[in-house]
């Protein structure tokens, strides 16, 4: 039995919802040891499932030998296995799945099935120290304005379409943008639209407390190959709008719940931007602002590790007969029980 309290306890957590597969250790007082990744990049288009899940299987122990290597840590000294069991590409998961089935049989430690969308928000407040914020996590396959209630993490808005990362990869990808040393699309967009100087005209389409970006997404190509502005003058334009729906929504949700925080996490998290005017909303209703760090904004092991570890401490862990992956697990239908005691 693993000493719950222990620095000497720890957990593997594996994340492969999409295009990363990530391995990390985590103590159970929630030390990040080390937090290990490899990126699937298709030689064109989008991430395609069935290759991204080649991907994973075969850089998959390679990752996990890094993980234990940068820890200083053998496998016998794991306690528990964590890892990604939805929402998320079902090829993607049952890679993952797999991995963290065989180890957990072999090592003969307990199996935790942990929802990707609380990994990030759980990994944010572990980061920040928030305690019950607001969150909005923003990423590649979600965009969610959340907030912890009567026993769950409830969905207070949702992207109706696609997710906001996407939106900023598909924009990227049909104007002819490369990703220069690995750098995501988000970030390359970004770049160019702190030079951007005009506004152009986009739609901004927020339906009650959800959003819609796939329009905004069509404008924003149409505009820049009819050419209404320059390539940077559009994509500050997309970033604006995005980010003032973004921003409506969780302040919205921020001035109903009065929540203490509000905390942006997921890979667009690292958007400067977007964290410059969710802090004014913070500020303005006198919520402490918080951002996940860098290094924990985009998919990993360890938001998977620490949620493991918390569900685990709460009696929860899954046989692993049972521990099927659920690729529209959505956030809501999560039982937290450990939150209202953090
Ligand atoms: P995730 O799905 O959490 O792994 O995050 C990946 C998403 O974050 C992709 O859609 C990226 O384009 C996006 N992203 C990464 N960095 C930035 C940035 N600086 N600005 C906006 N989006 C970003
Ligand atoms: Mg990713």
């Amino acid at each position: 039995m693993p000493d719950h309290n222990s620095a000497n306890s720890y957990c593997l957590g594996i994340e492969s919802t999409a295009d990363d597969f990530g391995a990390a250790i985590v103590s159970f007082e929630g030390k990040v040891l080390s937090n290990a990744n490899d990126t699937y990049m298709p030689k064109e288009g989008g991430i395609h499932p069935r290759e991204a899940a080649r991907h994973h299987a075969e850089v998959a122990e390679k990752v996990l030998a890094e993980a234990l290597d940068k820890a200083e840590i053998k496998p016998r000294d794991i306690s528990i296995v964590a890892f990604s069991q939805g929402p998320g590409l079902g090829p993607c998961l049952r890679t993952g799945a797999t991995a963290a089935r065989a180890l957990a049989s072999y090592l003969d430690v307990p199996l935790v099935g942990v929802n990707h969308c609380v990994g990030h928000i759980e990994i944010g407040k572990l980061a920040t120290g928030a305690r019950d914020p607001v969150t909005l996590y923003v990423s590649g396959g979600n965009t969610i304005v959340s907030a912890f209630e009567a026993g769950r993490y409830r969905i207070f808005g949702e992207t109706l379409d696609i997710a906001m990362g996407n939106c900023l990869d598909v924009f990227a990808r049909a104007v002819g943008l490369r990703q220069r040393r690995g750098a995501p699309f988000g970030a390359v967009v970004e770049e160019l639209a702190r030079k951007g100087k005009k506004f152009v005209s986009l739609p901004y389409t927020v339906k009650g407390m959800d959003l819609s970006f796939s329009g905004l997404l069509t404008a924003a190509v149409q505009a820049f190959r009819s050419k209404k502005g320059s390539l940077e003058d559009v994509c500050f334009s997309l970033q604006e709008v995005a980010f003032s729906m973004l921003t409506e929504v969780t302040e919205r949700a921020l001035a109903h719940t009065e929540k203490p925080e509000v905390l942006l996490t997921g890979g667009v998290a690292a958007n400067k931007k977007l964290q410059s005017m969710l802090e004014v909303i913070a500020d303005e209703h006198g919520a402490r602002f918080c951002v996940v760090p860098l290094r924990l904004a985009a998919d990993n092991g360890a938001m998977i590790a620490w949620t493991g570890i918390l569900a685990y401490k709460s009696g929860m862990s899954v046989p692993v007969e049972k521990s099927f992956v659920n690729v529209k697990w959505r956030l809501e239908d999560v039982y937290a029980p450990w939150v209202e005691g953090q």
